[in-house]
């Protein structure tokens, strides 16, 4: 236990420490840990969808809309019932966009800003707008709430979601706050399942703000790692329940299912909230990409196919994950190095380390050839105010680079833990 050694045990260690660090210098090796995107392997698991339309192909969907022409604005039901299985609501709550969940969030918060919600004044005649962040979140969240100029304000993360004690006391004191970003299930980054308390507890904000809303990223709906799939409660019922609803706005994609990127993605809300939004995207476009739409609504035609084709996703992740965790036990747990949560799904892992060490880590393996996220990523501006969270995203590199890039991250995480104290 590093903690409990003396000065020269310390030095002695750093020394030893050094050495091994020196070695891995001299591989003069080149590996990307910060990208969270799927791997060749697991996007080659979705090739059978290009092939699934053909010059022959009956092109008409369901009610005979024709998915080559203009129209049918909400997408084609085929696909609104494809994503309102990954989102466990209802087809007719779902708007059927283009390719990225993240352009409709950025929309979404644009509507806001541009025309307002509900009758109320546009966020952009506001004096000032606050914006609740869960830390630590997806980095592109915070961009879009930075990039509208939002004051962002920090919200701890609990083992079971965002500190409600804190978002409740903020909402309802403050009307300038106008939304949280919110990643429901593996969270981006912890890999955290929102307890059905806290989805509750959120369903029944009462808000200061008429036209607050809750953002409610469910992108990583389907993305199990292990047989046992996480479950919670659906938001837009439990919204309905609690008689606010039209606090929230939902979003997926199949980006990290299918082609990311290259796949559909969709927004869901009551009906009040979609007949608003209907009055701008009707300007905005005559209509998303349908032949997408059916071609993925083809290849997941029956309700096991999604399910069925994520465990093909795990079976090729959950090594690399395994992989990650397992090196952070054999080489952190016992000089009690930082701490980890071991996710049962999503894409990433999160690393705490001892306070004031993440630059230094992700520094030091950046000298080793190794890229890890930047330290401080997954807040608002940047900010880490511990300097402890690193964010791993261990889906790209294949396993063997994944298991030097592990092997150099817990040598650096442990050089600069072994420098804090002797400092
Ligand atoms: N939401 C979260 C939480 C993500 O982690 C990501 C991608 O990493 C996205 C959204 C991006 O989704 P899309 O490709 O649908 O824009």
């Amino acid at each position: 236990k590093y903690s409990e050694m003396s000065l020269q045990e310390l030095e002695a260690e750093k020394e030893q420490l050094f050495s091994q660090y020196k070695d891995w210098q001299r591989k003069g090796l080149k590996l990307d840990m910060s990208r969270g995107k799927p791997s060749t392997e697991q996007l080659n698991l979705s090739m059978p969808l290009l092939d699934i339309l053909d010059g022959k192909s009956l092109m008409k969907c369901m009610n005979g809309v024709e998915t080559r022409n203009y129209g049918q604005l909400e997408g084609i039901v085929e696909a609104q019932h494809l994503m309102a299985e990954i989102m466990d609501c209802q087809p007719e709550q779902v708007i059927v966009g283009g390719n990225s969940s993240l352009n409709l969030m950025f929309d979404a918060v644009a509507r806001g800003y541009m025309f307002g919600f509900g009758g109320c004044t546009p966020w952009c005649k506001l004096e000032r707008v606050r914006w609740l962040c869960p830390v630590p979140g997806y980095d592109r969240h915070f961009a879009i709430t930075q990039h509208f100029g939002f004051d962002m304000i920090n919200v701890p993360m609990n083992e079971d979601g965002p500190d409600m004690d804190v978002v409740e006391g903020l909402v309802a004191a403050d009307d300038s706050i106008k939304g949280i970003w919110c990643v429901p299930k593996y969270s981006n980054p912890q890999g955290i399942v929102y307890s059905d308390e806290v989805v509750r507890r959120m369903a029944n904000l009462k808000p200061a703000a008429k036209d607050f809303r809750v953002f409610w990223d469910n992108a990583y709906a389907v993305h199990h790692l292990y047989k046992e799939k996480k479950k919670i409660l659906n938001i837009l019922h439990e919204c309905e329940e609690a008689d606010n609803p039209d606090l929230v706005f939902e979003f997926a994609s199949t980006s990290k299912i299918t082609f990311a990127g290259a796949g559909i993605a969709a927004i869901a809300c009551n009906h009040r909230n979609r007949e608003e939004l209907k009055k701008t995207l009707t300007v905005q476009t005559i209509g998303f990409d349908k032949v997408n739409m059916i071609r993925h609504a083809r290849y997941f035609a029956d309700v096991e196919s999604v399910d069925k084709h994520m465990e093909k996703h795990a079976k090729i992740l959950r090594p690399k994950f395994e992989l990650v965790i397992k090196t952070m036990e054999r080489d952190l747990a016992e000089p009690e190095c930082g701490s980890w949560i071991s996710p049962k799904g999503g894409y990433f892992i999160t690393f705490e380390a001892p306070k004031g060490t993440a630059t230094r880590i992700v520094d030091l393996a950046k000298e080793a050839g190794v890229v890890l996220t930047p330290a401080g990523a997954p807040f608002p501006y940047h900010m880490d105010p511990n300097d402890s969270i690193i964010r791993f995203a261990p889906s790209l590199p294949p396993i063997e680079e994944l298991e030097q890039a592990a092997d150099v991250f817990t040598v650096c995480a442990r050089i600069a833990y072994v420098e804090k104290l002797i400092n």
